[in-house]
């Protein structure tokens, strides 16, 4: 069963036997609201789309998984930072809310957006107090509201949840990364947060199915987990989240966004990979 609002999110319940296992992809969004007013071409705001995550990942309630899924754009409002990394110069007016901004939005790349790529701004004009808080109230809320309801409600029933955040990563490392320009080597790369939002089996479990598959598997590489991650999992609770992070190259062309070869192959790895994730989950509160 699909539950939608329009150009803000798809929640799609689990076919059959339910698993505690829950999937979420914020970045994979492709409506882009008539409000958003950037002053870039198309072709640079949609650089920081997790393209096709959702559609890689949309067999994952039929093996019992709930799949959460953004339909609006991260570059519009980004639904995996925290409300306070927020870059008060960007607005017009005085936010009135506490505000601590952090290394993303550092980099332009907080709550909204200031720069696409390493450097284009986003915005030839500030932006209003209210335009940001209508963002947030449409868009971000819903979205976060959301994945913590359905993560507290299979928390409830099974004592216990598994969570993947699904995220795509540029082939080479953005700058403000050490390493900045260089290739990526690893197809996937697992965050939690040096061990701090999910269970260590958990972690291993995904990280040695991938490899089992033939992937390049790293953990923790400068792509530790952002703020859903740090937010929801909390392994003391038997409640768990980890980043999974993927590299573009290995389904599509990051020049024209068109899929590869590779994306049939990696989608029915990942299909392989929630149904052995929730198999797993089963054992763990059967
Ligand atoms: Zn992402």
């Amino acid at each position: 069963m699909s539950k939608s609002i329009p150009g803000v999110l798809t929640l799609v319940e689990p076919e059959g036997d339910p698993a505690p296992v829950v999937l979420d992809s914020p970045h994979s969004g492709t409506t882009y609201p008539p409000d958003f007013g950037y002053a870039v071409p198309f072709e640079a705001i949609r650089s920081g789309w997790d393209a096709y995550i959702d559609e890689l990942f949309a067999s994952a309630p039929a093996h019992g998984a709930t799949l959460l899924t953004a339909e609006f754009p991260r570059t519009y409002i980004d639904a995996n930072r925290a409300l306070a990394d927020l870059d008060a110069g960007m607005l017009e007016g005085p936010w009135p809310d506490p505000f601590e901004a952090s290394a993303k939005t550092a980099l332009g790349k907080g709550l909204i957006w200031r720069l696409v790529g390493d450097s284009v701004q986003v915005y030839d004009r500030k932006l209003g107090v209210a335009e940001v808080q209508a963002r947030i109230d449409r868009y971000w809320r819903p979205y976060n509201e959301t994945l913590t309801g359905i993560l507290d409600r299979a928390h409830r029933r099974f004592g216990g949840v598994w969570h993947l955040d699904c995220h795509s990563m540029p082939s080479v490392w953005p700058a403000g990364n050490p390493g900045g320009g260089e290739p990526v080597t690893s197809d996937f790369i697992l965050g939690d947060r040096d061990g701090t939002t999910c269970s260590r089996e958990f972690r291993e479990l995904v990280r040695e199915a991938l490899t089992g598959m033939g992937y390049a598997v790293a953990v923790n590489d400068r792509f530790k987990g952002v703020e859903i991650v740090r937010r929801e999992g909390r392994p003391a609770e038997n409640r768990h989240s980890l980043q999974i992070e993927i590299t573009r190259t290995r389904y599509m062309s990051e020049r024209t966004f068109e899929k590869t070869d590779g994306f049939s192959i990696l989608a029915s790895d990942l299909d392989r990979l929630v149904a052995i994730v929730c198999d797993w989950s089963r054992q763990q509160v059967g």
